[in-house]
């Protein structure tokens, strides 16, 4: 990826070494590559520097000497982002939080755990089993991804529709405003009505009001033994039924959706197996807690009723953990493998009852738009959550794709905005999503959504060209 040099100069070098060390100062043109940019590609980085702090004081002193000298500041998780949020595109100061990575005590009473915001999502997933209970925000990417990053933009993942997004499980949090400002919200506390609720404002706030330090993170019982089904299904309006059958007797821990040729380009990467013999247009992934035998027959009743309606034509349930693994990196690693295809990601939401009239309403829309791109469907269906990529054909340039797809976005929001969806299911806005956020939140709503960042970023250093200009 291109880099353009845009250092900051030797004198405020010299302050930021004063304050984390001269080592957690970098200024060479990998690093700046390394932690300029997220996961994504369009807009190539140009940070002015790299900072590494590893307290909140030294955050707290950052942040203060970049309202002094009018630098803007780019927060830094895991940069496994998919919406632009941790880029450094104009000379920006990037406070990456690696170095506050630790995990403190589990308060069992409490069932809550102190954590630096640079903790790696499985990092904490690893301590909480160890300690016999359960972390359960889970996503392909949480081998890389920070707490401080899923915080930041609320990341949902595989399991929401048992255990919701991640703002479910913050209870406290310390942070530093853009004004400089240390505040510590929540406290821990599961109860605690006592006016506005500030740090839900900072929980999907893409680090444009501040930057979070420290989080007080809740853990819940470990499941017991998780199965998981995949389903071949042929037509989009029986996803739905099959979900609500499944449903009526269980407690289904996900259920996630993929088409045949996600399918076919993961099996192809990944030398893994099909589910079963049977090709379908698409498939559902199903995932419960056998809690007892009872749960087996449960599940295969589901399934027989779904067959002999007609809604499913073939299916496999897990026998051992590692059977369910394998099922399960059919869907994980869909992301990873389609990657070399640059693909261009929309992550949509509509209420789950309207997935398949969307998805019919999107297909015919994009068949039309796109018909020589591949395009890949998967998403986490249970709550309403698609993602659709375009995959760039070999022989075209990045700009001329980048432009294809930006004009056909705008009719694919203007569909979601009929349905009275989201345009960032659990991405962010960032910089990509920032053109289109007027399809899901009102002008008031951004209006007031300013207005807040006005009061903790009163220098409108936090994150600038994010989620709105
Ligand atoms: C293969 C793959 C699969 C993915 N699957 C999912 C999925 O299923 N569900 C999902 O929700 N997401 C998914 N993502 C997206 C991504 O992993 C999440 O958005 C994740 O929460 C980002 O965390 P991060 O630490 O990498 O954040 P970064 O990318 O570093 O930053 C994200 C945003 O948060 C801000 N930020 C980071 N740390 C802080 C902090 N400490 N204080 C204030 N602001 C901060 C940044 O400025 C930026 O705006 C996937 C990504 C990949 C690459």
């Amino acid at each position: 990826m291109p880099i353009t040099s845009q250092v900051l100069p030797a004198s405020l070098i010299e302050q930021l070494s004063a304050i984390v060390g001269p080592d957690y100062v970098k200024t060479q043109e990998d690093d700046l590559a390394y932690y300029g940019k997220d996961w994504t590609t369009a807009v190539d980085p140009m940070p002015g520097a790299i900072v590494l702090p590893n307290s909140t004081e030294q955050v707290q002193a950052l942040v203060k000497l970049a309202i002094t000298h009018q630098l803007k500041v780019v927060p830094s998780g895991g940069r496994t982002g998919l919406s632009g949020g941790a880029v450094a595109f104009q000379g920006e100061l990037v406070i990456a939080l690696d170095r506050i990575n630790h995990i403190q005590q589990f308060n069992e009473v409490d069932r809550s755990v102190q954590c630096g915001a640079g903790v790696i999502t499985e990092q904490l997933q690893q301590f909480a089993s160890e300690q016999g209970y359960y972390y359960p925000v889970n996503f392909a990417s949480s081998g890389s991804s920070q707490l401080g990053g899923n915080i930041s933009t609320n990341a949902g993942g595989i399991k929401v529709i048992r255990y919701g997004m991640t703002r479910e499980w913050v209870l406290g949090m310390t942070l530093v405003t853009g004004a400089g400002d240390i505040l510590h919200l929540g406290k821990g506390l599961y109860k605690n009505n006592t006016g506005y609720d500030l740090m839900q404002l900072f929980i999907g706030g893409e680090g444009t009001l501040g930057l979070i330090t420290e989080i007080t993170m809740k853990l819940t019982t470990a499941p017991k033994a998780l199965t998981t089904l995949v389903l071949g299904i042929e037509q989009l309006e029986h996803l739905m039924p099959v979900m609500t059958r499944f449903r009526r007797d269980l407690e289904l821990t996900a259920f996630e959706f993929f088409s045949d040729l996600a399918l076919s380009k993961v099996v192809e990467h990944s030398q893994l197996q099909p589910p079963f013999e049977s090709k379908a247009l698409y498939y559902a992934l199903i995932e419960y807690d056998q809690l007892s035998e009872a749960h087996t027959e449960l599940a295969l009743s589901a399934f027989e009723d779904c067959m002999e309606a007609g809604w499913v034509i073939d299916g496999v349930i897990s026998q051992n953990e590692q059977q369910a693994a394998n099922l399960w990196r059919l869907r994980e690693d869909i992301s990873e493998t389609i990657a070399k295809w640059t693909p261009y990601k929309n992550d949509l939401s509509v209420k789950p009852s309207q997935v398949p009239a969307f998805l019919t309403a999107i297909e015919h829309y994009v068949t039309t738009a796109y018909p020589d791109f591949e395009r890949i469907w998967f998403g986490h269906i249970g709550d309403g959550n698609l993602h659709l990529n375009i995959l760039k054909p070999e022989t075209l340039d990045r700009s001329t794709f980048l432009e294809k797809c930006e004009t056909v976005t705008q009719g694919i929001f203007e569909i979601v905005a009929t349905f009275e969806g989201s345009v960032s299911a659990e991405h962010g806005v960032g910089l990509l999503k920032k053109p289109y956020l007027q399809y899901s939140r009102s002008q008031a709503e951004i209006e007031l959504m300013k207005a807040l960042k006005r009061v903790f970023d009163p220098h409108l250093i936090m994150n600038p060209g994010k989620l709105f200009n």
